[in-house]
């Protein structure tokens, strides 16, 4: 069986996010960011004191138990993140937010809690999902898988600009060893590590506008 998704997975500012929503654009169907979700949770979990110093199942169970996570359709039929009956805003894209997401995402609980939700939003029909784990784990039999890297210095020219984080009084230098600490974390965890599905087509964008990547991607699809 397929699953009518196109999976788009990949490191840490590696221009998914803009080549997902891109090519989500051309096709005319939903787009789903599941790092906004990881973001979400790790966010919660702030605001109920859990920090880098206890960031474990243990404290994130009850986060989970009261967080409420969905995606509502906008009236642009976008599907928008919603935390708590409330739309997310920047606070997801803190340099806060970006510090523990990744220790927060290695945690088997949040993975499943997350999984469950991640597969039933393709029930509602064709959908382009972004992530780390959406080829190998959430959605092994997709119909379309695309890892897209670039090189490490151009992804850490790339994240202020596209991501819309806060990095007030970063220096390259900080930013790319904030993105090569978080893929360190992605790569290495025990459950659903961040690495290319055996069947993904491999997509480096060093280089490439985002127009161009995601005619490539477009063209894939619609071959
Ligand atoms: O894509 P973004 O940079 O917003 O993702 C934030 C973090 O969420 C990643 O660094 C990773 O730790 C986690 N993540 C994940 N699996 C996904 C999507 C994101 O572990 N499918």
């Amino acid at each position: 069986m397929t699953t009518d998704v196109i999976a788009i997975d990949g490191p840490a500012a590696s221009g998914k996010s803009t080549v997902a929503a891109g090519l989500a654009e051309r096709l005319r169907i939903p787009y789903i960011n599941t790092g906004s979700m990881y973001r979400a949770i790790t966010l919660a979990a702030m605001r109920r004191g859990v920090s880098a110093a206890n960031c474990t199942e243990a404290a994130l169970a009850p986060v989970l138990e009261r967080l409420q996570l969905d995606y509502v359709r906008n009236d642009a039929g976008h599907f928008v993140l919603r935390m708590d009956g409330h739309e997310t805003d920047a606070a997801l894209r803190s340099a806060e937010v970006a510090a523990l997401v990744s220790p927060v995402a290695a945690l088997p609980n949040v993975r499943a809690w997350l999984r469950e939700r991640q597969r039933a939003l393709a029930a509602a029909g064709r959908l382009v999902m972004e992530g780390r784990d959406i080829g190998t784990e959430i959605f092994p039999d997709a119909r379309f898988k695309f890892f897209l890297t670039a090189t490490p210095e151009e992804r850490a020219r790339r994240r202020p600009a596209q991501s819309g984080e806060n990095f007030d009084g970063a220096t390259l230098e900080s930013v790319a060893a904030a993105i090569a600490e978080r893929d360190r974390i992605d790569s290495t965890r025990t459950v659903a590590p961040l690495r290319p599905a055996a069947d993904a087509v491999l997509v480096d964008s060093t280089g490439l506008e985002v127009d161009e990547v995601v005619n490539l991607l477009a063209r894939k699809v619609m071959e």
